[in-house]
């Protein structure tokens, strides 16, 4: 039986409303599924609902892009928040002002270069919060400006490119300290995008992070190579930190990643969901 602890929905840049892709997750068998918005939990009550229906086990969870120094950056996944904790809620409040202020750089700077784009071209969508960079390059292919959202990211979007801009990042230690503080759990997402070459390194720098509260790793995920994969879950067992992993499933907006199996072989025993919720319950626990 297999899971997917890293899922997208429409509340941020996913193509699926959240009971979709609970339902998505029925239709390919599998039996839990996390929901990690961006900056978000706003979809979760709608998957809780949708799980009872579908006989899913449905794991709330955010994601949050954090500074991590030395010019490198990454994202946090936190899992087993709700909506109780209003300082938490605040933390997530201050990360889509940002998100929305960062939005509008990035059309100001694309009117500057002779791409001007009507917020209303972007989406239908009232809330700003959920817009992404994908909904920005969808509607430059839209217009004609670009022929891919791989060119819209590569020639303009991407960090460096020409209407890149960078957004107001907290550090790790400051998001994984809010998301224990609500009783949650941190878990370091794609680690081999951190930008780190070696593993030496690597493993220094998920030790900094265990050293200040990081609780588990994403060990698999579609793009991540062989030797990471290998190298993460064997750190994990070493340090006794939680393993988890998922697709990072995105609907249309990324075709190729299909929910639960990735490009295909991704594989999440639902045995690393359950020492997941048990990590989570202990979590609550300690702050309750
Ligand atoms: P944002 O939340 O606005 O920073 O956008 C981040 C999202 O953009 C992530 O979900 C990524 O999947 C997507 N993304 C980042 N870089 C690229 C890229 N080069 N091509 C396509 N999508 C990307
Ligand atoms: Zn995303
Ligand atoms: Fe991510
Ligand atoms: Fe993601």
């Amino acid at each position: 039986m297999w899971v997917d602890l890293h899922v997208h929905t429409s509340f941020s840049d996913g193509t699926l409303t959240p009971r979709e892709v609970v339902r998505e997750a029925r239709a390919k068998g599998l039996s839990a599924l996390a929901i990690t918005d961006h900056d978000t939990l706003d979809g979760l009550e709608e998957a809780k609902r949708a799980g009872e229906l579908f006989g899913i086990m449905v794991i709330p969870g955010v994601e949050i892009s954090v500074d991590l120094g030395e010019g490198r950056s990454s994202h946090l996944l936190g899992y087993g928040l709700d909506g109780k904790w209003s300082s938490f809620g605040d933390f997530l409040g201050k990360m889509r002002l940002s998100r929305v202020e960062r939005n509008r750089a990035i059309l100001e700077k694309l009117r500057s270069l002779g791409l001007a784009l009507d917020p209303k071209e972007i989406t239908d969508e009232a809330d700003e919060a959920r817009i992404g960079r994908p909904h920005i390059a969808q509607a430059m292919v839209r217009k004609g400006y670009v022929r891919s959202v791989d060119e819209a990211f590569a020639r303009y979007l991407t960090r460096g490119a020409k209407a890149y801009i960078p957004r107001r990042r907290p550090s790790c230690t400051e998001a994984m300290e809010a998301i224990r503080e609500a009783g949650g759990v941190p878990v370091l997402a794609h680690p081999h995008t951190v930008g780190i070459e070696g593993l030496a390194e690597l493993e220094m720098c998920i030790g900094k992070l265990v050293r200040e509260g990081l609780m588990g790793v994403e060990v698999l995920y579609p793009d991540a190579p062989f030797a990471i994969r290998r190298f993460l879950s064997d750190l994990c067992e070493r340090w006794g930190l939680l393993k988890t992993g998922g697709s990072d499933f995105h609907g249309g907006l990324k075709p190729e990643v299909h929910l639960g199996f990735g490009r295909g072989d991704l594989r999440v025993p639902l045995e690393w969901a359950r020492l997941l919720k048990e990590a989570m319950e202990k979590a609550k626990e300690f702050k309750s």
